[in-house]
Protein backbone atom coordinates (compact mmCIF):
# COMPACT_ATOMS: atom_id res chain seq x y z
CA UNK A 1 0.00 0.00 0.00
CA UNK A 2 2.98 2.38 0.85
CA UNK A 3 4.67 1.65 -1.88
CA UNK A 4 1.36 2.10 -4.34
CA UNK A 5 1.32 5.26 -2.55
CA UNK A 6 4.93 6.73 -2.81
CA UNK A 7 4.57 5.47 -6.60
CA UNK A 8 1.26 7.43 -7.24
CA UNK A 9 3.01 10.31 -5.69
CA UNK A 10 6.26 10.03 -7.48
CA UNK A 11 4.08 9.77 -10.72
CA UNK A 12 2.22 12.93 -9.93
CA UNK A 13 5.38 15.11 -9.55
CA UNK A 14 6.70 13.70 -12.83
CA UNK A 15 3.64 14.87 -14.09
CA UNK A 16 3.72 18.76 -12.51
CA UNK A 17 6.79 18.68 -13.40
CA UNK A 18 6.43 18.11 -17.21
CA UNK A 19 3.82 20.40 -17.26
CA UNK A 20 6.03 23.16 -15.78
CA UNK A 21 8.77 22.68 -18.14
CA UNK A 22 8.51 21.12 -21.42
CA UNK A 23 12.06 21.13 -22.66
CA UNK A 24 13.18 19.74 -19.17
CA UNK A 25 11.26 16.10 -19.21
CA UNK A 26 12.22 14.30 -16.25
CA UNK A 27 14.01 11.42 -17.17
CA UNK A 28 13.11 8.83 -14.69
CA UNK A 29 11.01 6.26 -16.16
CA UNK A 30 8.16 6.09 -13.13
CA UNK A 31 6.31 3.27 -14.39
CA UNK A 32 9.14 0.71 -15.87
CA UNK A 33 10.00 0.30 -12.07
CA UNK A 34 7.28 0.91 -10.20
CA UNK A 35 5.35 -2.27 -10.73
CA UNK A 36 1.55 -0.82 -10.26
CA UNK A 37 -0.88 -2.85 -11.71
CA UNK A 38 -2.26 -0.06 -14.19
CA UNK A 39 1.69 -0.49 -15.66
CA UNK A 40 1.18 -4.72 -15.43
CA UNK A 41 -1.69 -4.16 -17.69
CA UNK A 42 -1.04 -1.68 -19.89
CA UNK A 43 2.37 -4.01 -20.76
CA UNK A 44 -0.43 -6.64 -20.97
CA UNK A 45 -2.11 -4.41 -23.40
CA UNK A 46 0.90 -3.22 -25.29
CA UNK A 47 1.65 -6.65 -26.35
CA UNK A 48 -1.89 -7.33 -27.75
CA UNK A 49 -1.62 -4.12 -29.76
CA UNK A 50 1.86 -5.42 -30.70
CA UNK A 51 0.58 -8.33 -32.38
CA UNK A 52 -2.41 -6.83 -33.97
CA UNK A 53 0.01 -4.04 -35.73
CA UNK A 54 2.85 -6.05 -36.51
CA UNK A 55 1.78 -9.87 -35.78
CA UNK A 56 5.13 -11.04 -34.83
CA UNK A 57 6.72 -11.24 -31.33
CA UNK A 58 8.43 -8.06 -30.20
CA UNK A 59 12.31 -7.89 -30.27
CA UNK A 60 14.58 -5.19 -27.99
CA UNK A 61 15.07 -2.73 -30.43
CA UNK A 62 18.77 -2.42 -29.77
CA UNK A 63 19.67 -6.26 -30.02
CA UNK A 64 17.01 -7.96 -31.01
CA UNK A 65 16.40 -10.18 -28.72
CA UNK A 66 13.41 -11.68 -27.92
CA UNK A 67 11.40 -9.43 -25.77
CA UNK A 68 8.68 -10.92 -22.88
CA UNK A 69 7.17 -9.25 -20.00
CA UNK A 70 9.89 -9.78 -18.26
CA UNK A 71 11.73 -7.20 -20.30
CA UNK A 72 11.35 -3.55 -20.26
CA UNK A 73 8.88 -1.15 -21.93
CA UNK A 74 10.75 2.91 -22.39
CA UNK A 75 8.62 5.74 -22.65
CA UNK A 76 9.57 7.72 -25.68
CA UNK A 77 7.22 10.66 -24.41
CA UNK A 78 5.35 11.34 -20.95
CA UNK A 79 2.42 13.04 -23.01
CA UNK A 80 0.17 10.56 -22.41
CA UNK A 81 1.51 9.26 -18.99
CA UNK A 82 -1.17 6.08 -17.38
CA UNK A 83 -2.61 6.67 -20.68
CA UNK A 84 0.18 5.66 -23.38
CA UNK A 85 -0.13 5.56 -27.15
CA UNK A 86 0.80 2.30 -28.38
CA UNK A 87 3.53 4.25 -29.92
CA UNK A 88 5.21 5.73 -26.96
CA UNK A 89 6.31 3.02 -25.83
CA UNK A 90 9.19 0.80 -27.04
CA UNK A 91 10.59 -2.06 -26.03
CA UNK A 92 13.92 -2.82 -24.71
CA UNK A 93 15.55 -5.55 -23.11
CA UNK A 94 16.49 -4.96 -19.93
CA UNK A 95 20.14 -4.07 -20.32
CA UNK A 96 19.83 -2.00 -23.19
CA UNK A 97 17.04 0.03 -21.36
CA UNK A 98 19.49 0.78 -18.66
CA UNK A 99 22.33 1.89 -21.02
CA UNK A 100 19.30 3.88 -23.07
CA UNK A 101 18.99 6.00 -19.75
CA UNK A 102 22.58 6.19 -19.11
CA UNK A 103 23.18 7.60 -22.10
CA UNK A 104 20.98 10.46 -22.80
CA UNK A 105 20.39 11.38 -18.50
CA UNK A 106 24.30 11.73 -18.95
CA UNK A 107 24.96 14.09 -22.25
CA UNK A 108 23.61 17.27 -21.94
CA UNK A 109 23.09 17.98 -25.61
CA UNK A 110 20.63 14.79 -25.49
CA UNK A 111 18.82 16.41 -22.06
CA UNK A 112 18.38 19.62 -24.46
CA UNK A 113 17.08 17.66 -27.00
CA UNK A 114 14.24 16.53 -25.23
CA UNK A 115 13.15 13.42 -24.39
CA UNK A 116 11.28 11.91 -27.85
CA UNK A 117 14.34 13.17 -29.55
CA UNK A 118 17.07 12.07 -27.52
CA UNK A 119 16.10 8.71 -27.21
CA UNK A 120 15.14 8.10 -30.56
CA UNK A 121 18.82 8.77 -31.46
CA UNK A 122 20.72 7.01 -28.67
CA UNK A 123 18.36 3.99 -29.51
CA UNK A 124 20.01 4.58 -32.88
CA UNK A 125 22.86 4.91 -31.88
CA UNK A 126 23.12 2.14 -30.11
CA UNK A 127 21.51 -0.35 -32.35
CA UNK A 128 24.63 0.72 -34.82
CA UNK A 129 26.91 0.15 -32.25
CA UNK A 130 25.23 -3.29 -31.12
CA UNK A 131 25.43 -4.49 -35.37
CA UNK A 132 28.70 -3.28 -35.59
CA UNK A 133 29.80 -5.26 -32.64
CA UNK A 134 27.86 -8.41 -34.41
CA UNK A 135 30.07 -7.51 -37.34
CA UNK A 136 32.99 -7.65 -35.59
CA UNK A 137 32.73 -10.76 -33.86
CA UNK A 138 31.41 -12.26 -37.45
CA UNK A 139 34.38 -10.82 -38.70
CA UNK A 140 36.49 -12.45 -36.06
CA UNK A 141 34.65 -15.60 -36.19
CA UNK A 142 35.73 -16.30 -39.75
CA UNK A 143 39.12 -15.56 -39.11
CA UNK A 144 39.70 -18.13 -36.13
CA UNK A 145 38.70 -20.79 -38.60
ZN1 LIG B 1 18.53 -5.46 -26.00
ZN1 LIG C 1 13.03 4.08 -20.08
Amino acid sequence: MIRWIAAWWEWLRDVLRNEDDDEYPTYHDYPDEAKSPEWVARRKRWVREWFEVKSYAPTCLVCHRGWTLADDLHHLTYLHLGEELFSELVPLCHDDHVKVHELFECDPSYLRAGRLHATTLVIRQLRALHSTESVQRLIAESEDE
